[in-house]
């Protein structure tokens, strides 16, 4: 956080010094809802959650040094008593960032929304733009109404970039985020049918998507996709300037795109003449090989994405370059490769699953498979509404035509992928139905032979990444 006093968070907050507050108290640290996690100096926001009350925490906070803490009744630690903490951290996000802005002219706020794979293009966007200054995009999927605040709340007098995760769940939703924090840069990924549960179709995905290039300024930058259509036309939404990137077309292009052995996409890089960054300077034009450190053809997209976005907020080309080159996926996370004794791979994926990243975790088990047996263990796909028997039964299907040697299906939700499977035909019995994940690891235990490749994916509920390790432990 930017230095801050118990007076001017209660000015912000609209709330009341209380239990022995003087005002002076400085907040120097960051805002946190763990009291575990407080250091020193830091701001500790009590929240009453289902199972805990962040009330009954503040004297571990006070010890771990919190400097001062935002609640919502009487207490007798020095506080600031708002009506609503969340509320109140929005409020604290929104002024902070708007002081930042102007007491310097070269902080640049990047967010990024779509279907699938924010969190991993927020995570290379943020190593992009380590090249060229202090940036702020921490770890993890902090994209919804506390979580962006609080990721807000990261961001002290030297940094440069601060790169927002922004997620949706209905319209509005983003509209909401952007109020808080203004970006200069919105970058959409894709519309899928992630949460089409929620929203009722893709067109309204689409229309709650865009909200984040509507909320862009004319001196911003909208960095749009130009293969996928529906974000491709969130075009004539943004007042500011759009720059869009493509495998086959957009400014900024990824031309022969193709894995190596490992899976990793190389592609040629190449950047339009033209283009200015958002403080005004031309972007440096040219073509550059590129490689990427990250596993799966849809990386690309997402590195072309970032790519974009780190060159419009002033990072160099070439340092960009470099950077794609040794970015790495974040444990636990996305398209996890793992080395298994007897040349075994083993693809831990299982960290969140829609149909969309199902069919490119899949095609990359195929591209990684080939001349090698692969096996996918697959989970339910949720929040898919009324299409999730349909859905499912696509994925099983897909597996089957991309030569998948043993699909092990895990828990009730999955079942349809199984029924799918079997029914395009030639699977007879290389399809396994099984309730829990005991039963897919003994199914595992003995269909496993030296070479394979094996895939995890499901959505993160669904508990098939705990077979990972369990394999791990196993080899
Ligand atoms: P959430 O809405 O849960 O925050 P997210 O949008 O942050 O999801 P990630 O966590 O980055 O997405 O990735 C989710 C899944 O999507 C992963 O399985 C990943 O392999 C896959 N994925 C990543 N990038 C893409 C992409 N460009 N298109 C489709 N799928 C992708
Ligand atoms: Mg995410």
């Amino acid at each position: 956080m930017l230095t801050t006093t118990a007076t001017e968070i209660a000015e912000i907050t609209g709330g009341r010094l209380v239990g022995g507050a003087t005002g002076d108290e400085r907040v120097t640290g960051s805002a946190r809802i763990d009291s575990r996690a407080v250091e020193p100096g830091d701001l500790f926001a009590a929240f009453v959650g289902e199972r805990a009350d962040g009330h009954d925490y503040l004297a571990t906070a006070a010890t771990a040094g919190a400097a001062l803490s935002l609640v919502s009744r009487e207490v007798d630690h020095p506080a600031v008593l708002v009506e609503d903490v969340e509320a109140a951290l929005s409020a604290l996000a929104h002024a902070q960032l708007e002081r930042a802005r102007s007491e310097r002219d070269d902080l640049v706020v990047l967010a990024v929304t779509g279907s699938a794979g924010k969190t991993g293009t927020k995570d290379l966007l943020g190593a992009l733009l380590a090249t060229a200054g202090p940036t702020v995009a921490p770890a993890g999927s902090h994209n919804n109404e506390l979580g962006l605040p609080l990721t807000v709340l990261g961001i002290d007098d030297s940094t440069r970039f601060l790169v927002l995760e922004m997620g949706a769940r209905g319209i509005g939703h983003i509209a909401h985020l952007t109020a808080i924090a203004r970006p200069d840069i919105s970058l959409v990924l894709n519309v899928g049918s992630a949460h089409l549960g929620e929203f009722g179709s893709v067109e309204a995905i689409a229309q709650a998507k865009g909200e984040i290039v509507e909320a862009l300024a004319p001196a911003g930058r909208a960095v749009l996709n130009a293969e996928d259509p529906r974000v491709a036309a969130m075009a004539s939404r943004s007042q500011a300037p759009v720059v869009t990137w493509g495998l086959a077309g957009g400014d900024v292009q990824g031309r022969d795109l193709r894995l190596d052995e490992g899976a990793h996409a190389a592609f040629e890089l190449v950047v339009p003449a033209g283009l200015t960054t958002v403080t005004g300077d031309p972007v440096e034009a040219g073509t550059r090989d590129a490689v990427l450190g990250l596993v799966g053809e849809h990386q690309a997209m997402n590195a072309l994405a970032a790519t974009t976005a780190a060159l419009l907020a002033g990072a160099r080309l070439d340092d960009v370059v470099a950077a794609l080159a040794t970015a790495r996926a974040v444990s636990g996370q996305r398209m996890e490769t793992i080395e298994l004794p007897d040349g075994i791979t083993l693809v831990n994926d299982a960290y969140n699953a829609n149909p969309d990243s199902m069919r490119l975790a899949l095609r990359t088990l195929a591209h990684l498979g080939r001349g090698r047996r692969t096996i996918a263990v697959l989970g339910e796909m949720l929040e898919l509404g009324e299409d999730t028997i349909r859905l499912h039964d696509e994925v099983g299907r897909l597996a089957v035509r991309l030569n998948v040697g043993k699909l092990i299906v895990v828990g009730e939700g999955a079942r349809a992928i199984h029924n799918g499977a079997c029914l395009e035909g030639s699977f007879d019995g290389e399809s396994e139905h099984v309730g829990t994940i005991d039963e897919a690891l003994a199914v595992l235990e003995t269909t496993m032979r030296p070479g394979d490749v094996i895939l995890l994916k499901s959505s993160r509920d669904a508990g098939v990444r705990d077979l990972g390790p369990r394999l791990v432990e196993l080899s």
